[in-house]
């Protein structure tokens, strides 16, 4: 597993037929006080545990589990790194934490065509998805964790509880999936999202300094170029509506 920087460390997501959600570390190791955003796809949790360990991480150090949203392809292995790190919280924005809780499953599976394939693809029962949410994110939060400040962004449109994280000393943005590489930006035809609120969240993310770009899918950028993410914008703005 590559580190990035000192503090944030990066496991691939493996895709198959479906796309697994690139999972991250960050904190200083020996602050014992890890943070895992997004274990992936069903069934990519060992191999994400698996790789954090030969990294040298000691399970026992991963305190929390944070969700930058609840797509399929970011909480599917939520149940399997829970087994291994049974005593990590779930730390989720609320506007997904509350669902979560419920049982209510809209937001994961986004549409109700892909709930039944992924019924049948992963033999998933309906209500899998349920989960103890610890801690219920707000956005605007400025979280102290292993030795680190992040700040917590609610960026919704691509979901409704979508948020980032960002550290701003080493100018680091995890921003989930609403922006990629290349001048990708999210998807915004799924249950919750919004072309609109989408638009609004890139403008928010295009106020940052960004260095690096750390997506949920696709091509890290370790040297983004300045501007990157207001023309991004620009290329999409005709469209999001
Ligand atoms: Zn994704
Ligand atoms: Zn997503």
């Amino acid at each position: 597993m590559p580190k990035i920087i000192e503090g944030v460390y990066f496991v691939p997501g493996q895709d198959e037929m479906m796309p697994d959600a690139h999972s991250y570390v960050i904190g200083h190791p020996s602050s014992k006080d890890l943070s895992l955003i997004d274990p992936g796809l069903v069934g990519k949790g060992n191999y994400k545990i698996d790789s954090i360990e030969k990294m040298g991480i000691a399970l026992e150090d991963i305190k929390r589990i944070i969700m930058t949203h609840t797509h399929f392809d970011h909480i599917g292995a939520l149940p399997e790194v829970q087994k291994r790190v049974p005593w990590a919280e779930l730390w989720v924005h609320h506007l997904e934490g509350e669902p979560l809780e419920k049982g209510d499953e809209r937001t994961v599976y986004g549409m109700e065509m892909f709930q039944q394939v992924c019924q049948v693809q992963y033999r998933i029962k309906p209500g899998m998805f349920t989960f103890n949410v610890h801690r219920k994110l707000q956005g605007g939060e400025s979280l102290t964790v292993g030795q680190m400040q992040w700040e917590v962004l609610h960026i919704p449109g691509h979901s409704l509880g979508s948020i980032s994280l960002y550290h701003a000393p080493d100018r680091v943005l995890i921003p989930g999936d609403v922006l990629y590489a290349d001048h990708a930006i999210g998807r915004f035809d799924l249950f919750g999202a919004d072309g609109e609120e989408l638009k609004k969240s890139l403008k928010r993310l295009s106020q940052l300094k960004v260095e690096i770009l750390l997506p949920g899918h696709n091509r890290v950028v370790k040297k983004l170029p300045e501007g990157y993410v207001l023309q991004t914008l620009e290329q999409w703005e005709p469209y999001l509506t």
